[in-house]
């Protein structure tokens, strides 16, 4: 079964993504990372990548699903994906079903739910280790990262461009997010991630059974 990850920006989409991944022993797609892992790669697919990358320019919907397509070839027999980040758009969500499809995959989105004055709360009060970047929560106590280094607030987490993301994701995402509305699993995404983590396995684990 693979997961599709949606959350609003400070719903902790990221972190729960990868201990839901390491719980059921799913694969993480991320488009960063995957973009990161192909550049550095000697294949046709990556000298792509590479090249856009560099040449400064957005990597477009097109190349996105290749990269996906090439992710699901090369998945071991038997292993599920999440997706974590993608679909951000309709058109995402469009060519990423038409893929899952095509791969006879069995799939879910899930949705961590938070409510707006939560994800604008979390967002303008969590930090960022300066060494390893590490996103911090907001309810972390802590000074330093287990690296050492320093926490500060973001610099792009300033109202404005908090705003702007949000914007995105309720114009943008919510609209793809409603096309899997037949196979939405909402988790409420308001507590503290221990306990967000023990709901989602509560939720889960019938999945996986
Ligand atoms: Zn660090």
């Amino acid at each position: 079964m693979d997961l599709i990850f949606f959350g609003m920006q400070g719903a902790g989409k990221g972190t729960i993504g990868k201990l839901v991944a390491h719980k059921y022993g799913l694969e993480v797609f991320e488009t960063g990372g995957e973009l990161r892992k192909l550049s550095a790669e000697d294949s046709e697919l990556g000298k792509k990548v590479k090249a856009i990358i560099e040449a400064g320019n957005l990597v477009s919907n097109e190349v996105v699903m290749e990269i996906v397509e090439n992710f699901m070839k090369n998945l071991g027999e038997g292993k599920s994906v999440l997706f974590d980040g993608i679909p951000r758009k309709v058109v995402q969500a469009e060519t990423l079903n038409a893929l899952l499809e095509k791969y006879k995959r069995e799939y879910k989105g899930v949705l961590l739910e938070i409510s707006m004055d939560t994800a604008l709360a979390r967002l303008t009060t969590r930090r960022i280790c300066d060494t390893c970047k590490t996103v911090f929560p907001a309810d972390y106590k802590g000074e330093k990262c287990e690296c050492g280094g320093t926490l500060t607030v973001r610099k792009d987490d300033n109202a404005s461009a908090i705003h702007n993301r949000l914007d995105a994701f309720q114009n943008e995402t919510m609209p793809a997010i409603q096309m899997y509305a037949d196979k939405l699993i909402k988790i409420n995404g308001e507590g503290s991630i221990e306990e967000v983590e023990k709901l989602a396995y509560e939720i889960l684990d019938p999945l996986f059974a």
